[in-house]
């Protein structure tokens, strides 16, 4: 018999079964079982053909079998091949081979595997076959038979007729009771449809499917298809809403208790708040928070969910790249679903819950279902959405009454039609005494409280904070500073449980910085501004990153040559540009800044950005290069506090970034 697994992530493993044989005796169980067998069949028992006695049930078997391909609704091709396959297997494999592809019970597979002498193991085998193809037969007749029927339910009167014929004897009794639990499920669905409260389109929808539920076998793919489907849509918050309560001044008190600075987003999502209050209404545009990530845009989504009183729900769209993913896949593939917006309302159970698109910018197009981007925006927009019809679900659901807060870590790369949507809030990045702050009041209560700890039992001073934020960390958020506190929980956790368990007694743990090699390893960053501003032609200037932002070193240095300009650093085209304007601008002012700065034919200037391996681009170093080469040229070296950023011009202006 051959038994496969379906494609599970990587690998399937196709086993064949060569003969029947019996354990005589266990010898051992690990690492793997070994016992003694004796064999009971052979794979060419008899030769090519088999016994007189078996031919008939033979010849039977292999009629019915063919007769069931027929039956399937294959195309041409597959048909043929189908049936050529089956002409070539021989008699005494058949059964075997066949009844592990049909729908049956371990059970009936296993009195297909007992039967050792082929007679037997025909006549176990083709009521099995038997069944599949009268399933097949009325499956082909269709749902209207279903009129014809004299009295019971359609369901029980067709699978009645076609459990009488094929049955095994002696095993009625357990279809018998599968067939009572099926009955009671179905009246539970009836009965969840009754209670769902849903509008009337939704209840005509699921009663249809309740009725076609009931005429499939549930032998049947379809049946678990039918079934999902009648599911998912009881589970849809149809009329099942939070109320909103929404109080401005508690508003304002957890946004604040939440968050650490960010006043201009607190305030504008005040305002935001004022105005669906008085409007009673959420029909404003969208709000996007856009930084870097761990700015607390999340946390900002929550505590807007937590004022209004409604459920919280975050839909990640990062790698998004196929509108199936928002608006579901049609039912008639295999494995369908409905998109990531109706399985969020499913998974919330209210119809008016804050959702959270998470990553907007990060939407790709590449599927082979349509741009993702589209989708959305029919989600968005308040003309459209309050008859929203996921493919899945087949069926117009109001969305109007979500309130959609999205995210993104740049407004560069969201869609432009999305972004016309959404009024953008900048969330900015933290300072570092910033940092230290929301670790002193945030971060740090919250990591103790998830590790089970308490501040007599591990405390870490401001200034080891600082440290963690500056030496382990480089980021515009907080989150790898979180989660460096988080490390240090666990490492002191031990600590606690193992003490406990000796003397009952804790000892409380002050991290200091020179503990932090010990418990985070190494620093990972080194602050080394000043020693590579000893010497001139050395400038700081300022780049965006998706991080947040980074400094910038621009090295100039002359020597001896023929006049060349050499640019390295991996720069784009425009920042070549700006080092060209840089150089001519300081050329035609050189005598304004008394330095002398012609490319005489025998030096060469080269300006390097180190980070050699990451690509830069941007007009905006220009002003930081000018620096460098007046550093360079007028042999100062220039100040190791201040970092530059900005367009410069010819004429020598410098523009805002
Ligand atoms: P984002 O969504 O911007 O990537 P998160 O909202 O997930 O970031 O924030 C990461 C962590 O930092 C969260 O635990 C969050 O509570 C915390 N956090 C970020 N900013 C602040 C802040 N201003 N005040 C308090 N906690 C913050």
């Amino acid at each position: 018999m051959t038994a496969w697994s379906h494609p599970v992530p990587r690998y399937s493993l196709v086993l064949a079964g060569l003969c029947r044989f019996r354990v005589e005796e266990v010898m051992r169980d690990v690492p793997f079982p070994v016992a003694r067998v004796s064999q009971l069949d052979y794979r060419h028992e008899g030769g090519e053909g088999v016994s007189v006695e078996a031919q008939p049930l033979a010849d039977e078997y292999r009629a019915s079998a063919l007769e069931l391909v027929d039956l399937l609704n294959l195309e041409p091709s597959s048909h043929t091949k189908l049936k050529r396959l089956l002409s070539s297997l021989p008699d005494h494999t058949l059964p075997d081979t066949l009844t592990s592809v049909l729908r049956t019970s371990f059970t009936e597979q296993l009195s297909v595997l007992t039967a050792v002498d082929l007679p037997l193991r025909y006549q176990a085998a083709q009521p099995l076959l038997n069944r599949q193809i009268a399933a097949l037969k009325l499956m082909k007749q269709g749902p209207r038979e279903d009129k014809s029927n004299d009295g019971g339910s359609p369901r029980q009167h067709r699978r009645g007729r076609v459990l009488q014929i094929e049955l095994p004897r002696g095993r009625r009794g357990g279809r018998e009771g599968e067939e009572e639990e099926e009955e009671d499920e179905m009246k539970e669905l009836q009965k969840r449809i009754e209670k769902a409260k849903l509008p009337e389109h939704a209840l005509k929808a699921a009663l249809k499917e309740l009725k076609r539920l009931k005429s499939l076998p549930v032998q049947f793919p379809e049946h678990s298809v039918a079934r999902n489907y009648l599911e998912t849509l009881l589970d849809l918050p149809w009329s099942s809403s939070t109320t909103d309560t929404l109080d401005l001044q508690a508003a304002r008190l957890t946004l604040e208790a939440d968050h650490y600075g960010l006043q201009p987003v607190k305030k504008r999502v005040l305002e935001y708040l004022a105005v669906c209050q008085l409007t009673q209404g959420l029909k404003g545009p969208i709000l996007c928070l856009v930084g870097a990530p761990g700015v607390g845009k999340t946390s900002i989504g929550r505590s807007v969910a937590k004022t209004l009183c409604r459920k919280f729900h975050r839909i990640s769209l990062g790698g998004v790249c196929d509108q199936s993913d928002i608006r579901g896949h049609r039912r008639t593939y295999i494995g369908s679903l409905p998109g990531r917006i109706m399985a969020g309302l499913r998974t919330v159970g209210v119809r008016n819950p804050v959702f959270l698109l998470d990553e907007v910018d990060k939407l790709t197009r590449g599927g082979v279902h349509g741009d993702p981007a589209a989708a959305l925006l029919e989600v968005l927009d308040p003309e459209q959405n309050s008859s929203f019809v996921d493919h899945y679900v087949g069926l117009p659901f109001d969305l109007s009454k979500i309130l959609f807060i999205a995210t993104a870590n740049s407004v560069a790369t969201i869609p432009a039609a999305l972004l016309d949507r959404m009024e953008v809030l900048e969330v900015q990045g933290y300072t570092s005494e910033e940092k230290v702050e929301i670790a002193v009041r945030h971060l740090l209560p919250k990591q103790l409280k998830q590790h089970g700890l308490t501040p007599d039992q591990l405390t870490i001073p401001p200034s080891t904070l600082a440290t963690i934020a500056n030496n382990y960390t480089r980021e515009a958020g907080v989150r790898g500073l979180e989660r460096n506190i988080g490390a240090i929980c666990r490492s002191v956790a031990v600590k606690v449980a193992e003490n406990r368990g000796e003397s009952g007694k804790t000892t409380p743990t002050v991290v200091t910085e020179t503990m932090l090699g010990d418990i985070l390893g190494p620093q990972k960053f080194e602050h080394e501004v000043s020693e590579r501003l000893t010497r001139p032609g050395v400038a700081v200037g300022l780049a965006w990153t998706g991080m947040g932002g980074e400094i910038l070193f621009i090295e100039a240095s002359r020597m001896p040559g023929s006049g060349e300009l050499t640019l390295t650093g991996q720069l784009g085209d425009v920042m070549k540009e700006s080092a060209q304007i840089a150089f001519n601008w300081l050329r035609s002012n050189a005598s304004r800044y008394g330095v002398q700065c012609d490319v005489p034919k025998e030096t060469d200037l080269h300006i390097h950005f180190p980070a050699g391996a990451i690509g830069k681009d941007g007009p905006s170093a220009g002003v930081a290069i000018a620096v460098a080469l007046v550093s360079l040229y007028s042999r100062r070296c220039v100040r190791s506090d201040t970092a530059m950023t900005g367009e410069i011009t010819l004429r020598g202006l410098v523009l805002p970034v």
